[in-house]
């Protein structure tokens, strides 16, 4: 029998400043499991509206005191700041040619639940071209090729500061602990078990959780140059392949998965030369959004965030111009879908992994991040989740009319 669900609208005094309402509404989730669905007051911010799953009168005002609590201290350790757009283009009055939901039905994209998606011949081909097509970006601005491993050990990711930041979208990895009875007595009851429960294995079994998946590429470019004095005044670097998020129950559809494909573009060297890159670096990624035909603006924007430090660190990017977002608009409640990133992260790596310039100092990075299911999202709502009938030179910046 499935649990009731009741509404409950949770009133904010003072209302929450416009900037925090998306990552609030997307960061609720995690204050509660039984948290079903929520709404933050886009308009206003003076309410926060809940979709509860079988909670009782008492759960109910415990539940309430958590979620205010969180949002008091999430707006208490908030800098305050305005969104700027340094630049939009393309008509996105032109509308959608597909829903998001005609994209999931479309017959080459297999959805499997959770967050995973395949893509059969058809799209894994747009793919492998829309790929290409930042291979070539990345080789014209002279970024040459890592291989990088999709795992990251704790250790690893505690220096990259990232475990106390961003807990909420960790996911970690382990297996049995070395031990034949327990390794024997599991194999045995998934033979005789034929249900999902049967087969988890008991906590008590596992080894200790010592790896977790990547939450994004650059974290293995820093150990790449660890100790390293940079020959020249820019380093650049490119890898991609599948990152992980435990996005709750925001995640939905092709534009927020649980497994993602991310191509980075990362730069080490002089502060100045890497601000330069990356605003060079917006400035080429424009101009082939313009050539795949999809409108978009640029943004200042912010990682997300759930814990009081991680917050703050947020909206230190926003009030720095540290992140900037591409986003493309996209028939969603924000009515935009973030598809790119461009971020400065001053000194903050490479003081880690003692990379220094190759005047001695320590070095700055950024990266550029393209979320590449969100690029294919964007492509199909927008031309269509017919490939074929996609508009010529978008088809020719695919390279796909050979
Ligand atoms: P970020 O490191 O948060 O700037 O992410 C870089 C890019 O990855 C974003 O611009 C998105 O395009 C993509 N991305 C991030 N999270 C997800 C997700 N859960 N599902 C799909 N793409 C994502
Ligand atoms: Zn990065």
């Amino acid at each position: 029998m499935s649990a009731t669900l009741r509404s409950e609208r949770i009133a904010l005094d003072p209302p929450l400043p416009a900037a925090l309402r998306r990552d609030v509404e997307q960061g609720v989730y995690y204050c509660s499991d039984l948290i079903a669905d929520a709404r933050v007051d886009r308009a206003a911010g003076a309410w926060i509206e809940l979709d509860l799953l079988g909670v009782s009168d008492a759960e109910l005002s415990d539940l309430t005191r958590v979620v205010r609590d969180w949002v008091e201290r999430t707006v208490a350790s908030s800098l305050a700041y305005e969104d700027t757009i340094a630049r939009e283009w393309g008509r996105p009055e032109a509308g959608f040619r597909a829903t998001p939901e005609q994209v999931l039905a479309s017959a080459d994209l297999h959805s499997m639940g959770e967050g995973l998606v395949a893509y059969g011949p058809r799209l894994a081909s747009v793919f492998g071209a829309l790929r290409e097509l930042w291979d070539r970006l990345a080789a014209e601005v002279g970024a040459t090729p890592l291989v990088l491993p999709a795992v990251a050990t704790l250790e690893h990711m505690q220096r990259c500061d990232f475990l106390r930041q961003f807990p909420q979208l960790l996911s970690f990895v382990t297996h049995f602990r070395e031990d034949f009875g327990v390794i024997d007595r599991y194999a045995e009851a998934c033979r005789r078990g034929d249900t999902e429960s049967a087969c988890a294995p008991p906590a008590q079994d596992m080894s200790s959780f010592r790896r977790m998946l990547r939450p994004a590429i650059c974290y293995h470019v820093y150990p790449c140059f660890e100790g390293e004095q940079l020959a020249g005044d820019l380093r650049l670097v490119h890898a991609w392949g599948d990152c992980f998020r435990y996005e709750s129950r925001n995640t939905t559809g092709l534009d927020r998965l649980f497994d993602f494909r991310m191509y980075e573009v990362v730069a080490l060297g002089s502060a100045d030369a890497v601000h330069r890159w990356r605003s060079g670096m917006m400035e080429r990624v424009v101009e082939r959004f313009e050539a795949l035909g999809l409108p978009g603006r640029l943004k200042t924007s912010n990682d997300p965030f759930f814990v009081s430090g991680s917050v703050l660190k947020s909206t230190f990017q926003r009030a720095h111009d540290l992140k900037y977002e591409l986003e493309v608009p996209f028939p969603n409640r924000e009515g935009h879908l973030a598809v790119a990133s461009f971020n400065e992260h001053q000194d903050f790596f490479a003081s880690r992994f003692g990379i220094t310039t190759r005047d001695g100092e320590v070095a700055s990075s950024g990266c550029s991040a393209f979320g590449l299911d969100r690029i294919l999202a964007a492509l199909l709502v927008h031309h269509g989740t017919d490939v074929n009938a996609w508009p010529a030179p978008t088809r020719q910046t695919l390279g796909l009319n050979t």
